[in-house]
């Protein structure tokens, strides 16, 4: 299957790069809409979607027409100076996502940062909470990208190790799950929060699905109970939606499936139409008015190309129906996927297009994930027995009937 060419550049890889990563064993070389090819020309459809920044599609013709003209005009100005796109698509993410106040970045990890930057000024500020002194809870099993101060609250010993000293001020509260025994609702973790809760906690960041700790879905209630709280107890409520937001579980964000509004909200990924790094802070403006010049930047956050991008990547999840989408071709899907009715599946779960397959620990999900690439299907494993679909918000229901046959096959192949 992988011949010389392949092996040349995966070699070169090794050879050159930090090994950081382990990818499946295959060079790409074009994308368009929900596939793929490889350097030999072989299709393949994409079911994981850059971890959900290509939930456009690859090269959105749309996008790469206004990616193109913007670069030609203006790319990079740097935030010294005003400029159009920045303006109006600012004003655009305002206004759809309800939050007053937008500050604009580049990867999730620096959105991530400047949340907790946020909150601990506001913290300070605003709830008058002692210097150096503030809290922030965080859930078990949390991912918010890589910087030092992030991997810091991670629970994961893999990502921790070798990177200390970390910085304070971080404390890990009980995640909800569907599947925990609690006898009230969310009892575990509410009541874990609520056990870390202090005068100096300025707030709770959590993401409403955890997705690379393995699409975990909460109990339905906990975010209203997360939400109340956090308002009793004067502690803001962010939510990290850079994976969960823009579409990706059916709503426009995640946490629309509950009634509530969090204090904060962090976007990234898909933010990008699948074309750049963009990603942002938004709050009210109480919390984002302590942000003052020279407290925080970034050289290329909200630079024009950038936000010429995102500006028209926001249009096209109402232009091309993305939420209603990712709706019912994720309901198809996760359907489809407990008709199988394989012994080797133990759970389907998951919202929208963004569902795990937890398989029988016996399974290696990434052996399974490299069969699945034999028959044309790319999809990733997330830990070592879920197996993440999360294809672009624009397949259709024959693409899923077409991955269904072969899924089914290449599980069938591991019983
Ligand atoms: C991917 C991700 C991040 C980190 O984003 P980067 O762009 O890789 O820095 C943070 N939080 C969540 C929930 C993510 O899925």
């Amino acid at each position: 299957m992988i011949n010389n060419l392949q092996k040349n550049l995966i070699e070169k890889d090794s050879i050159y790069g930090a090994q950081n990563y382990s990818p499946l064993p295959i060079v790409l070389n074009k994308g368009k809409g929900v596939y793929l090819w490889d350097v030999d020309g072989n299709k393949y459809l994409d079911m994981m979607s850059a971890y959900s920044a290509v939930s456009h599609g690859h090269s959105h013709p749309e996008l790469v027409k206004v990616l193109i003209e913007q670069a030609k005009k203006l790319a990079i100005t740097s935030r010294a100076f005003y400029t159009e796109p920045f303006s109006h698509y600012i004003e655009k993410l305002s206004k759809i996502s309800g939050f007053s106040s937008v500050l604009a970045m580049n990867t999730g990890a620096e959105a991530v940062e400047t949340a907790i930057k946020a909150a601990r000024r506001w913290g300070y500020f605003s709830k008058g909470i002692k210097e150096n002194k503030a809290e922030i809870i965080v859930a078990n099993g949390n991912f918010h990208g890589r910087t030092t101060t992030i991997v810091g609250f991670s629970s994961d010993p893999e990502y921790r190790k070798g990177f200390g000293p970390f910085s304070g001020g971080f404390l890990e509260a009980d995640y909800c799950n569907t599947n925990c025994e609690c006898s009230k609702v969310c009892e575990k973790s509410i009541g874990s929060i609520k056990n870390l809760i202090s005068k100096n906690t300025c707030a709770v960041i959590v993401e409403p699905i955890q997705g690379e700790g393995g699409i975990i879905t909460p109990q339905k209630g906990w975010l209203e109970q997360l939400r109340k709280l956090c308002t009793d107890n004067n502690i803001l409520l962010i939510l990290d939606e850079i994976q969960s937001g823009l579409a990706r579980t059916g709503e426009l964000f995640a946490f629309q499936h509950e009634n509530i509004m969090p204090d904060g909200l962090i976007l990234g990924k898909a933010l990008g139409g699948g074309l750049l790094p963009v990603s942002a802070f938004l709050s009210n403006k109480e919390i984002m008015d302590h942000f003052n010049p020279g407290s925080h930047g970034s050289t290329f956050g909200g630079n024009p190309l950038a936000a010429s991008v995102a500006s028209k990547a926001l249009d096209l999840i109402y232009e091309d129906n993305l939420i209603s989408n990712s709706k019912e071709m994720g309901e198809y899907l996760s359907n489809q996927l407990i008709n199988l009715n394989l012994k080797i599946i133990k759970e389907v779960r998951g919202k929208g297009l963004w569902i795990g397959v937890e398989l029988d620990k016996k399974v290696s999900a990434k052996k399974v994930c490299l069969a699945l690439m034999r028959e044309g299907i790319l999809a990733k494993e997330t830990h070592s027995t879920v197996i993440r679909f999360a294809p672009p918000l624009i397949i259709k229901k024959e693409e899923i009937d077409w991955a269904i046959v072969k899924i089914k096959k290449v599980l069938n192949d591991f019983i």
